[in-house]
């Protein structure tokens, strides 16, 4: 895809925001399931701890930093990556990209009822695609999923299962699936939906999209606990001058 930058055993693509939707529309015209990924620096960490976790995440074909610790991750260890790319505005911009062609998307996760929310709300926003399924993230097994996946045949699915199960399914799903692009999507299903709220603008202008989301979300504080270790893991990686490996 592009010059990969390694940032604590993660390789992303060097891509801004438009190119990041250039490179995810080539992968969809191909129609060979491949597969986004947005990590933050949670993800970074999951990664880090759980190989399988790796392995989904390496097996991507476009992996985008979404959060602001992983671009400071990158300058600080004299990699820069362009700019950050969050994964809820990329699939937005994707989508409008298309719109023109009436394209096909088959949404997958979240809590029942919120993936035809959210269905509901892109259409009224993008008239002109076609939601072709909607299923939320609570099953048991895959082959049925997948199933009603390939019938519908859509040319983008959005998984919004969490990180890192998200990246798991598409890893383990990807030969079984009949779409044209994947992406791990993760919480935006329910910001589509309306039943998450996203951050006020200025906060995310300001790098403060995870404080505004721990705000509401007092409960984040387990998971966001990984920032702090894995800014000191930046600094510990930029004083020996390398990247530590993966935990193995
Ligand atoms: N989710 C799901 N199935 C699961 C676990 C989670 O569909 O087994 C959904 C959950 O309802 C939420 C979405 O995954 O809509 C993202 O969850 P979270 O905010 O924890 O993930 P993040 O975006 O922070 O990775």
């Amino acid at each position: 895809m592009s010059e990969k930058i390694n940032v604590l055993g993660v390789g992303f693509d060097n891509v801004t925001m438009d190119e990041a939707v250039e490179a995810a529309l080539a992968l969809m015209a191909q129609g060979k399931s491949a597969y986004v990924v947005t990590p933050n620096p949670e993800i970074v960490m999951d990664c880090r701890r759980d190989p399988a976790a790796a392995e989904a995440v390496d097996a991507a074909a476009l992996t985008i930093p979404d959060g602001i610790g992983v671009i400071y991750g990158s300058r600080i260890l004299h990699t820069p990556l362009k700019e950050k790319v969050g994964g809820c505005d990329f699939t937005l911009r994707l989508l409008s990209r298309m719109e023109p062609e009436e394209k096909r998307v088959f949404i997958l996760g979240g809590k029942p009822g919120v993936a035809e929310m959210a269905a509901e709300k892109l259409r009224a926003q993008f008239p002109r695609l076609r939601f072709v399924g909607a299923q939320d993230g609570y099953f048991k097994d895959d082959a049925p999923v997948v199933e009603a996946i390939n019938a519908a045949a859509p040319d983008l699915l959005l998984v919004c299962l969490g990180a890192p199960k998200q990246e798991k399914w598409m890893h383990a799903n990807q030969s079984a699936l009949r779409v044209g692009l994947m992406i791990g999507a993760g919480g935006s299903v329910d910001v589509y939906a309306g039943t998450v709220e996203r951050a006020p603008k200025v906060w995310c202008d300001a790098g403060l999209e995870w404080l505004y989301r721990l705000l509401k979300e007092p409960k984040r504080i387990r998971r966001q606990m990984a920032l702090p270790k894995f800014m000191l893991l930046v600094i510990g990686a930029r004083l020996t001058k390398k990247s530590p490996m993966r935990k193995k």
